[in-house]
């Protein structure tokens, strides 16, 4: 029999956190402490079917290779600072990314499904004006493990159990952060969400949104296919470029082109386009003709979210008349609108409302001009 091998250069890290590893990983992961690719199946059916986290329940795991991974491995999670309820059901936890810095997760139950909105990022440095995360800066991206974790957590406290109904049935990259700027994490956390031995989530139940980074845009379309949201909030690039600034970068004619880009590539069905509702900014009836004639004819559809205030913005929300006529208007120009309704009002849970705890804010913002947008390949 061979020597056990030594740990690949990849694997170096005192303990590896196994929620950040994809399936292909994880079997090499095993092939580097000696086992059979096969163990990763074992070890994936434990973490994602059972919610077991703790090797040494592992029953069906050879002793040694349990202690191997008691000592090369780990399974952590993000650690709760602050949980709250709403009383709609919606629940928000606050959760640590490092001694002063925290970042948001949501979860939202309704009779047919339960959403959970998951953050990629402690802030965002995009800076688009109407939200409070960009607000906020931005300090890091969160690793592969720390997302996955989000899930795992949200499982774990809402009482998921193995033989039990799903608890978190769709999920949503719509909490702090712009996923496609942090893409190299991103990328294995949607492949365990989708992947029939992790949570087996179907690909239109996994729902990605971005502002508009175009050319990961592209690359999005050769490595994933979950469904995709962008965020236009404006029929032309004078507005878009104040409201959503990477609009300066890769405007509006540009970023429609990457969207029908990855619905051909998808196969897909549509692409949800966020707008959120600004009073007297983006809400005319004018706007609403416009953005229906931008989208007539695609494969798009327009999600209308009512903004939601915090402290210190200059916006106002719409009145209830200026969305329901600007709805009406999308769908007499031929493109389907939805008005999304806000929940959690009363935790802050709503979209643009999370806020976390970014303290350390490493990057100056887009907005300023004066930095480029970082993003991890
Ligand atoms: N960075 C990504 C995903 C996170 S934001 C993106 O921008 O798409 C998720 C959604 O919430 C986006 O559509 C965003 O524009 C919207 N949003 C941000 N601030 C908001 C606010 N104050 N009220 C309502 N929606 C907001
Ligand atoms: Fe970042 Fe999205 Fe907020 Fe813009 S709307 S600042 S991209 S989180």
């Amino acid at each position: 029999m061979s020597a056990q091998p030594a740990i690949d250069g990849q694997f170096q890290e005192a303990r590896v956190n196994l929620l950040g590893l994809p399936r292909a990983e994880l079997e090499a992961f095993c092939g580097a402490l000696g086992s059979k690719p096969f163990r990763a199946r074992q070890l994936m059916n434990w973490l994602y079917k059972r919610g077991v986290g703790d090797f040494a329940a592992m029953t069906d795991l050879a002793r040694d290779f349990r202690a191997q991974l008691g000592e090369r491995a780990e399974v952590k999670l993000p650690e709760i600072v602050t949980a709250q309820r709403s009383s709609d059901g919606t629940c928000k936890w606050l959760l640590r990314a490092d001694h002063s810095q925290a970042f948001e997760m949501v979860y939202i139950p309704e009779t047919d499904r339960g959403t959970l909105c998951i953050s990629s990022q402690v802030g965002c440095a995009l800076d688009c004006s109407f939200c409070s995360t960009g607000q906020q800066g931005f300090n890091r991206n969160l690793t592969a493990a720390e997302i996955v974790g989000q899930v795992w957590l949200a499982n774990r406290e809402l009482g998921f159990a193995p033989a039990g109904e799903r608890i978190v049935t769709n999920v949503v990259l719509m909490g702090m952060g712009e996923p496609l700027a942090n893409f190299r994490n991103v990328i294995p956390a949607t492949q365990i969400l989708l992947d029939d031995l992790g949570f087996d989530l179907s690909r239109r139940r996994v729902t990605l949104s971005t502002s508009g980074l175009v050319p990961q845009m592209y690359r999005l379309a050769e490595h994933s296919n979950v469904a995709l949201a962008v965020s236009l909030h404006a029929p032309d690039d004078e507005l878009r470029n104040q409201l959503v600034p990477i609009n300066r970068l890769h405007p509006i004619a540009e970023l429609l082109e990457a969207c029908w880009h990855y619905i051909d590539e998808q196969n897909g069905r549509s692409v949800t386009f966020e707008y959120v509702m600004l009073d007297g900014v983006n809400d005319s009836p004018t706007q609403a003709r416009a953005l229906a004639r931008l989208l007539k004819g695609h494969p798009a559809k327009v999600n209308l979210i009512p903004f939601n205030p915090f402290p210190g913005t200059r916006y106002r929300r719409s009145s209830d008349e200026a969305i329901a006529t600007f709805r009406d208007l999308l769908l007499r120009g031929g493109v389907m609108a939805t008005v999304r309704r806000t929940r959690g009002d009363d935790i802050d849970a709503a979209c643009g409302q999370l806020v976390g705890r970014v303290i350390d804010r490493t990057v100056v913002r887009l907005g300023s001009k004066r930095v480029p947008v970082q993003v991890e390949m």
